[in-house]
């Protein structure tokens, strides 16, 4: 448990320092300032005191029982210093100081040093090079850190290995007027790591959103097994960055970072129940709602204006974001046109016009909070000089604190003038925005978690009908064969143990062992050449297709044999399938995380259009037909203009199976089904590849 580092009852700091413009000082400074309702020990050989408080040579020489001691001196003293700790009994260390593993070889020793002692004495450490912790909490107080925001108490959570990232978001909700919980950066991330910290977040009752920014994961199963287990209590909200190849650089040459891959993060946030977000001004504005609104029941949302083209923006983007902007009750209708202005617009958007005052405003939202039309508020609000702009907010204030649905606000204003009119809404809380574009985003946040929060996956499907000793049997022999490639039997008979269908195929090594296949199998037929050396065969005038006949197959495998000319060359005759839908599905091992699966549209479309769409293992029924449906050609497989759709079933069946295949077999490290040949009413593999690792 982290509630020692996070309620500390008495913080000691190693390197404190009677220099103003110190971290040894400042750190000492914020926990005064901020109200830190247990003791502060400086510790200094030099001092006797620290801005006025006591301070002791070492370590050993404070009163016991210290929770929290920050460390603020130089990498090579910290692994001697963490042993005194260890010796006094200290729970937690939080290390300010850089010059470890983010640096390179000679600080890695330091970081493994004193990460040796921290365990042999049981010391969670926060850190290296981090900044901190604060908890707002009026019983606690820890301000932990050496940063500058004083935040109000409040229920947004920040954890974040950058600080840089932690405090700019931090920044954001204190100029919005949100207070936070607790805030916690730990750079370098020796011991306490993100996941850790987030499961604390997630039982710590005071914490109602967790904001979180990573460059990459480091651990991924845990942080998808931690994060599905908190997002299903509360919302996590997070940002990856790093998403440029040039931007992943700038992040694992920082905090010792790791980008990995970002598809693999997206995808893990997306199966967790994370929201997620590509830019930190929408998060920070998301969040800020987040932590005083109610989720909204669907995503129905009525507007009230004041103005017209704010509300149209707003409309855009709402909608365009999957929000629906549904027309007024009867009821609603006929109560809003009595008591507006005859000229306000009684639609939704409601428009009352600028002259419209606190009972028009009033009167909207609590009809249309009536109103089972509508599951969430956006309101607009410009302040003319014509209107008691004071009372309008009043109102607005007075339903937020009613909490029936969830309502942001767009605040049209100059904050200096209409000061007290912002200081209204702020203080009430309502999630207040400048422009009509970021008040709509935010409420599209909150749709967008219920979406999530709705989105019931289900369990994957186990098939018994498969055979997964005789795949571990192909494999094995693959593996002592030192093979990277299977050849072709083998990937066609893994396809047939899991019940993957493939097209009817005899592999031959002449000419009229290729004729006496395809009269075994029936014309029409494919010819495919087979060789380690050939990896794509069509490249090199290795597939013919659509042969009809016994001298056409005669005369084509005569041909290649006389181009290709390679000693293990063999032939692939193969059951010929006009006009199927080509699709690609396949399979690739993400370590650490089990495998992606893929789909998309094959033959052309995945070369020129990248129309292709990721999962990771296991892959559920509801998932799979989410791979389908979210593809940009999807209506394709649906079937338009009156061309017939593709059997979906068939596809999502394949991906479900393929998913259990690569989950039974680690070892099979990317598998290509490229085409699938999907039709109407049955989907057939007829080129495979799988290749292994061991
Ligand atoms: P490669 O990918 O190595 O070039 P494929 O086996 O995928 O070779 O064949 C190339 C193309 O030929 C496929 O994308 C598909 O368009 C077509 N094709 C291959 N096999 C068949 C078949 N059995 N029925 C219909 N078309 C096929
Ligand atoms: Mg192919």
């Amino acid at each position: 448990m982290l509630d020692s580092l996070f309620r500390p009852k008495s913080v000691a700091v190693i390197g404190a320092s009677t220099k103003e413009l110190s971290i040894g000082n400042r750190v000492i400074r914020n926990l005064v300032d901020f109200g830190f309702k247990g003791p502060i020990f400086p510790i200094n050989p030099k001092a006797d005191e620290v801005r006025g408080i006591k301070a002791y040579k070492s370590i050993l020489d404070a009163p016991d029982n210290i929770d929290v001691v920050h460390m603020v001196i130089p990498a090579k003293f910290v692994p001697m210093a963490v042993e005194d700790c260890g010796k006094k009994g200290v729970k937690n260390i939080i290390i300010n100081s850089g010059g470890f593993s983010e640096i390179g070889p000679e600080g890695d020793e330091y970081e493994k040093a004193f990460l040796e002692k921290a365990r042999q004495y049981n010391i969670r450490v926060l850190g290296p090079n981090c900044q901190g912790i604060i908890n707002t909490d009026p019983d606690v107080r820890a301000y932990c850190n050496f940063t500058f925001t004083k935040p109000d108490t409040g229920h947004i959570s920040i954890v974040a290995l950058s600080g840089g990232v932690a405090e700019v978001i931090h920044q954001g909700f204190s100029a919005m007027g949100v207070g936070t919980r607790i805030y916690a950066s730990n750079g370098n991330a020796c011991d306490i790591t993100i996941p850790e910290i987030i499961q604390y977040l997630g039982d710590d009752d005071g914490t109602r959103v967790i904001v979180t920014y990573v460059e990459g994961l480091r651990d991924p199963s845990t942080f998808m097994k931690v994060a599905r287990e908190v997002a299903s209590k509360k919302p996590i909200l997070a940002m990856k960055a790093g998403r440029t190849m040039q931007g992943a650089k700038a992040a694992a040459s920082h905090t010792g970072g790791l980008a990995k891959e970002d598809l693999a993060t997206d995808l893990i946030f997306k199966k967790a129940g994370v929201l997620t977000f590509m830019d930190e001004g929408e998060l920070i504005q998301a969040a800020a709602a987040f932590a005083s609104q109610p989720i909204p029941k669907g995503n129905h949302v009525g507007i009230i204006t004041n103005t017209g083209g704010p509300a149209v923006i707003a409309t855009d983007i709402l909608v365009g974001a999957g929000a629906e902007i549904p027309p007024l009750s009867q009821e609603t209708e006929t109560l809003l046109k009595d008591s507006l202005f005859p000229e306000a617009s009684v639609n939704n958007p409601v428009d009352v016009l600028a002259t419209g005052n606190a009972a028009h405003y009033r009167t909207c939202m609590d009809a249309m909070l009536s109103d089972d039309s509508f599951d969430a508020l956006y309101i607009n609000f410009v302040t003319p000089f014509f209107v008691d702009t004071d009372s309008i907010a009043k109102e607005i204030a007075a339903v937020n604190q009613q909490g029936r649905k969830p309502m942001v606000c767009n605040l049209m204003t100059d904050k200096k003038q209409w000061a007290e009119t912002t200081k209204i809404l702020m203080q009430a809380q309502v999630p207040t925005y400048a422009l009509p574009g970021e008040a709509a985003r935010a409420m599209t946040a909150l749709v967008r978690y219920q979406d999530i929060r709705t989105r019931d996956i289900g369990e994957p499907m186990a098939f018994k009908d498969v055979d997964k000793n005789s795949v571990s049997e192909i494999l094995t022999r693959g593996k002592n064969a030192e093979l990277t490639f299977l050849p072709a039997e083998d990937v066609y008979a893994i396809l047939r143990s899991y019940g993957i269908p493939s097209a009817n195929w005899s592999m031959v090594k002449t000419a009229e062992q290729g004729v006496a296949a395809a009269e075994n199998l029936g014309y029409p037929v494919v010819v495919k050449a087979d060789a380690a050396s050939i990896v794509h065969k069509s490249d090199m005038g290795g597939v013919a297709v659509n042969l009809k006949n016994a001298a056409d197959v005669q005369k084509t495998i005569e041909e290649m044999q006389d181009r290709l000319k390679a000693d293990d060359l063999r032939f692939l005759v193969q059951k010929y399938l006009p006009e199927g839908l080509e699709i690609i599905l396949g399979a690739k091992a993400e370590p650490g995380l089990g495998h992606l699966i893929m789909f998309g549209m094959g033959g052309i479309y995945v070369e020129v259009l990248k129309d292709v769409v990721f999962n990771l293992t296991p892959v559920t029924s509801f998932e799979a037909q989410e791979m389908l449906d979210s593809i940009q050609l999807s209506p394709i497989l649906k079937g338009v203009r009156g061309q017939k759709g593709i059997f979906r079933n068939g596809v999502t069946d394949i991906i479900q199976r393929l998913s259990q295949l690569v989950s039974d077999h680690p070892m099979i490290q990317e598998l290509d089904l490229n085409p699938t040949l999907a039709f109407e009413d049955r989907v057939v593999v007829v080129d495979a590849r799988i290749s292994i690792q061991f």
